[in-house]
């Protein structure tokens, strides 16, 4: 397959459908509850509703969105610290686009600015580097956020940083790891997940191998999927066949980029950076053993946490804020009081509705909305 137009062949995913019809029908024989299957990625929840392919699927199918958009999992704590680091005269926060509107207890990135703070947005660490070095008498921070997928990246950028010795970049490491987080959820007593799409991106940097615990430990089975239409339909298909044979494996449905052992180059600029953080705060899920990561003592000259004696305070999400809920597919994004409500794209009261990556944005966007029930009179 060469071109995107192959992954959205309507014929091939006619196919798949009549097979994954089968499959569930099969499976369902035996069951009275519907085949729940978690896509931790906000990349796949964003194929998901994009593409209605959740429409498509047998009725018994359902999805439980999970953690995978690092945006959406920010705890409100961090933000503050971001805001505050920004609103330092002397400091350029620089950030990817995705972060700016993220509610904080009391402003945004994007309300800092409103305010005067010299925030600004960046396509890439080297971008925020590069600043740094135009602007030696300025202190530029660079808001390390993102999954194993973009860890590799920033710490290339602060290995760089050593190397030409530019002393005001420094990085505020909010990085997150995809293992202990799925570890998390199904140690929930609500559990109730039967099978997984795994994440194609980071499986891209850290391989496969990592999960064999989920098959071993947990008897799930979970595929590593892409994300085009064909490619989770088929992943889908993937996980109903070993749940119909009676496995619990670890599969690759994106071969094509993913290798079984991750790419070397970038776990090792990873590990000579980067180590494991104790605990890491998640919005929704809260603290989680080793679910992050921070930067090691030889490079502290880059860390902004340790230049500035950042907070991080602990702040609570709203109450009516079911975040934390959607996170664990305990409710569907409709399901929060607040969805369509006083929480939507323009006006969003949690981080899910935030970035593109994130459920409930993806099912305001792409027709979810139907769904809410309009407020009795
Ligand atoms: S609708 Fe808003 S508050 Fe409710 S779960 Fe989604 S993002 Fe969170």
């Amino acid at each position: 397959m060469k071109y995107v137009d192959e992954f959205r062949d309507p014929v091939r995913a006619g196919v798949l459908l009549k097979e994954i019809e089968a499959l569930t029908a099969q499976i369902m024989a035996g069951r009275d509850r519907p085949v729940v299957i978690m896509e931790v990625c906000g990349g796949h929840t964003h194929s998901i509703f994009r593409y209605g392919i959740e429409k498509m699927l047998p009725p018994e199918i359902e999805f439980a969105h999970g953690p995978g958009c690092p945006v959406c999992v920010l705890p409100m704590g961090r933000v503050d610290d971001c805001v505050e680091l920004a609103m330092k005269p002397e400091v350029i926060f620089t950030t990817f686009g995705d972060a700016m509107r993220v509610p904080g207890s009391r402003l945004s990135l994007l309300g800092a600015k409103a305010e005067g703070a010299d925030v600004r947005m960046v396509y890439s660490p080297l971008d925020a580097l590069a600043l740094a070095r135009a602007n030696p008498d300025r202190e530029v921070v660079f808001f390390g956020l993102g999954f194993e997928t973009t860890m590799p990246s920033t710490a290339l950028t602060i290995l760089q940083a050593q190397a030409e010795g530019i002393g005001n970049f420094s990085l505020f490491c909010n990085h997150i790891t995809i293992i202990p987080t799925i570890k998390a959820i199904l140690d929930s007593p609500d559990m109730g997940i039967d099978g997984f799409l795994g994440p194609g991106h980071v499986s891209m940097v850290i391989g496969t191998d990592p999960y064999d615990f989920i098959a071993r430990d947990y008897h799930r089975p979970l595929v590593v999927a892409g994300f085009e239409p064909l490619d989770v339909l088929h992943s889908v298909w993937m996980v109903l066949r070993q749940m119909a044979e009676g496995r619990a494996e670890i599969e690759n449905q994106y071969a094509r980029i993913v290798p079984r052992y991750g790419n070397e180059a970038s776990l090792a600029a990873v590990t000579e950076v980067f180590e494991l953080r104790e605990f890491f705060e998640w919005r929704g899920l809260g603290s989680i053993d080793h679910s992050g990561v921070q930067i090691r003592e030889a490079y502290a000259a880059w860390d902004a946490e340790r230049k500035f004696a950042v907070a991080s305070p602990s702040i609570p999400d709203p109450k009516a804020c079911q975040c934390g809920e959607v996170l664990k597919g305990a409710i569907k994004p409709w399901q929060c009081k607040l969805f369509g409500r006083s929480c939507t794209p323009e006006t969003p009261m949690g981080a899910l509705m935030v970035s593109s990556e994130g459920a409930c944005a993806a099912y305001y966007q792409y027709g979810g909305i139907d769904a809410v029930p309009e407020p009795a009179q």
